[in-house]
């Protein structure tokens, strides 16, 4: 974890949303998350503004009382795009949040604490959302590759949406 430990934990929150996605895509099992295609297909289909009620609305539900309910098991690994970001930003439960985000478990959570974790989930999708339609995997090009015929990217969906552009 290159940035933790070098510069102190910043106490402004868009800020504190960008140390920790730095702190997290230090970690190869936080890195790996990805929205699926039913996550991207379901974020743009809603909007910007129903995802953000939504991860309001499931940090609460799953990780926001003192115990929550099968905890460590609650977050599933697919069905929305707030699942995939909650693993991908360690929201995912009390065990995962306390041992990154430094929230003891044991009590419930705060408001404060929920919008913050929030704008961090949203954040996340955000980020990957604006990455996609890359394709990071893509050969890096060389003089052996360079004759292969790589596959077409996908091209860019001429947007027609009304809210976000990213979404
Ligand atoms: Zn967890």
């Amino acid at each position: 974890m290159p940035i933790e430990g070098t510069t102190p934990e910043p106490t402004d929150e868009p800020q504190w949303v960008m140390w920790t996605l730095q702190r997290l895509s230090g970690s190869p099992f936080r890195a790996k998350f990805r929205l699926s295609d039913a996550d991207l297909a379901y974020a743009r289909a809603k909007g910007r503004v129903t995802i953000d009620r939504h991860a309001h609305e499931m940090l609460r539900a799953r990780v926001g009382d003192a115990r929550p309910i099968k905890d460590g098991k609650q977050t599933p690994w697919k069905g929305h795009p707030v699942f995939t970001a909650q693993h991908a930003t360690a929201t995912c439960c009390r065990g995962c949040i306390m041992r990154w985000h430094h929230i003891p478990k044991g009590r419930p959570l705060t408001d404060a604490q929920i919008d913050r974790l929030a704008a961090l989930v949203m954040a996340w999708i955000d980020r990957d959302l604006c990455d996609h339609p890359m394709q990071p995997q893509l050969p890096i090009e060389t003089a052996a590759s360079a004759a292969t015929p790589v596959e077409s990217p996908r091209p860019k969906p001429t947007s027609t949406a009304t809210m976000d552009p990213l979404f």
